[in-house]
């Protein structure tokens, strides 16, 4: 587990309590945890299989390279070289996945809490309460993770024109 969702999950009560406060919906903190759980699993779904893969293709290189050399058209090279090929799918359906599955988190805080759910980030700050935000939460939003203000409990977000910046 990160350091980013470990702070995130020990901030959460803190932010739920925060978000009441305000007469805000707390659901807003559950949404963002299970948004970077969620994410969390798939990526680690996606790891497992790209160490499959790489285990896959030096077994493949090993039968070809091997001596003596078994031809590539061996059952069990092809059957390699198949198996390779269905978690190269797998991996890239997952990696589309977990996209679209940040995204549709996203979304769906917008809809429960409107669009002040969440909060561009200016600079180095929340662009909803302008506190400043730390160089990792700063980093993690660039990596795509779920990150919200710690002050005020929105979901950052990059826009876009800074994004390449
Ligand atoms: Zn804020």
């Amino acid at each position: 587990m990160s350091v980013g969702t470990q702070r995130l999950r020990d901030d959460a009560d803190r932010l739920r309590a925060g978000a009441i406060a305000k007469r805000e919906d707390p659901k807003v903190v559950d949404a963002a945890l299970e948004a970077d759980a969620a994410r969390r699993a798939l990526s680690q779904r996606v790891d497992t299989l790209r160490t499959e893969r790489k285990r896959l293709s030096a077994e493949v290189g090993a039968l070809l390279g091997g001596k003596p050399v078994v031809p590539a058209t061996d059952p069990k090279v092809l059957a390699l070289k198949a198996e390779s090929q269905k978690v190269a799918t797998e991996m890239e359906g997952l990696e589309k996945e977990l996209a679209a599955d940040v995204r549709e988190k996203y979304e769906r805080v917008v809809k429960h809490k409107g669009a002040d759910g969440m909060a561009p980030v200016e600079g180095q700050s929340c662009g909803g309460c302008f506190q400043q935000i730390t160089g990792n939460m700063l980093s993690d939003l660039m990596l795509g993770r779920v990150v919200m203000c710690r002050s005020c409990g929105r979901l950052l977000y990059v826009p876009e024109s800074s994004a390449s910046a």
